[in-house]
């Protein structure tokens, strides 16, 4: 008779369990991200791509980002384009700038434009205004995203009176402690958790979400960290590897770990089936497949890049950054042959969440 492994049917009895409660232990998680062995990460990535697959089929959205401006008041330790980086080449986009890139992005296919800077004093809330509307204007059937950072309740409800229709925030850590290894005193994790709250309250579609690896993070912060985000309830969860950025304070740090950005995209799909999952420029930058292998391991999005070519090189907020040579087609055409090669199909559509279609 054929010996069977047990410890496998007890992994794979673990990972149904997850998927069937939608819970996960603190052990299981530690077990996952630092010890399981490749055949252990296979049966994980198989079930969060069997999950993924019942709810979006084998389709990845597409996101146009466009990097407006690398101006930002806040000094966020880990951030290239921290405020006391001196050596960064600051740049912002016009407003003209701005729509032709989204008029280059509808040529190409985007249904979503993510308009993401640093937190820039110049872009008032009546310019955010003026641009959201001036794109909805001219590209109806498209999704404006925002990730423009800590606002008031009112600057957020202006926006989304404006047109927006989500918001990208990404919480960097649930764990208060944490929070302050990572940020001035100046900035707190409870106000930027207040923001996401603040922002679902409004009806926008709303996305959390961490680096992986940054300096003093612990399983125990992870699991905190997917707490915060089953109370949340995002639509969107972005999660990438931190990656050193030589002007920062952070300089020396180890660079977080692609197969563990990877098996938590997994995790995270288990957890909630329906999310919106990008494989992010940051895991693409840690491994030269980690964006393939993140749709492998059930993420669903992509955000090529639409900013114009003579300012991506600006917008660097770790070292080694991909795709900042290339024109917006390029990296069209590139992503789309990779996701090809992958069996999976890039669809033209907004990428709504399942609840708002
Ligand atoms: N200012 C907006 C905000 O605060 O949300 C958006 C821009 S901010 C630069 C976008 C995200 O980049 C951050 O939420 C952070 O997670 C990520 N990021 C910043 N520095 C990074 C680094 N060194 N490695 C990886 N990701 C980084």
């Amino acid at each position: 008779m054929e010996k069977r492994d047990t410890n496998m049917d007890g992994f794979t009895q673990k990972i149904e369990e997850m998927a069937e409660t939608r819970q996960i232990s603190l052990e299981l998680l530690d077990y996952i991200l630092h010890r399981a062995t490749e055949e252990e990460r296979e049966i994980l990535f198989s079930k969060a791509r069997e999950i993924s697959q019942a709810v979006f089929g084998k389709t990845v959205y597409l996101r146009g980002l466009i990097e407006f401006t690398n101006y930002c008041k806040n000094d966020c330790y880990y951030c290239g384009i921290r405020l006391s980086n001196k050596n960064a080449s600051r740049y912002r986009l016009t407003r003209e700038e701005i729509l032709s890139c989204c008029d280059k992005g509808e040529e190409l296919g985007f249904r979503t434009f993510v308009l993401q800077g640093g937190e820039d004093p110049y872009y008032t809330d009546d310019r955010i205004c003026e641009l959201v509307r001036a794109i909805k204007e001219k590209h109806p059937t498209c999704a404006v995203t925002l990730s423009i950072g800590e606002k008031s309740y009112e600057s957020y409800q202006r926006y989304f009176e404006a047109g927006a229709e989500r918001y990208l925030l990404r919480h960097e850590t649930a764990n208060e402690e944490h929070y302050a290894m990572l940020h001035p005193a100046s900035l707190s994790g409870a106000h930027r958790k207040q923001c996401l709250r603040d922002l679902k309250k409004i009806g926008f579609q709303v996305g959390c979400g961490i680096m992986i690896g940054t300096p003093h993070q612990t399983t125990e912060h992870i699991l905190e960290d997917i707490r915060f985000m089953q109370e949340l309830q995002p639509h969107m969860i972005g999660i990438g590897p931190f990656l050193a950025h030589k002007d920062t304070p952070f300089r020396d740090e180890p660079n977080g770990s692609a197969e563990e950005t990877i098996a938590l995209l997994a995790v995270l799909r288990i957890l909630f089936p329906k999310v919106l999952l990008p494989a992010t420029t940051a895991l693409g930058t840690a491994d030269a497949f980690g964006r393939e292998k993140g749709i492998l391991a059930g993420a669903n999005v992509i955000m090529p890049n639409l900013s114009p070519v003579q300012v991506r090189g600006k917008y660097l907020l770790y070292d080694g950054k991909i795709c900042t040579g290339e024109e917006a087609a390029e990296c069209n055409v590139c992503l789309r042959a990779r996701m090809t090669k992958i069996g999976y199909e890039v669809v033209d559509s907004r990428g709504d969440h399942p609840d708002f279609t």
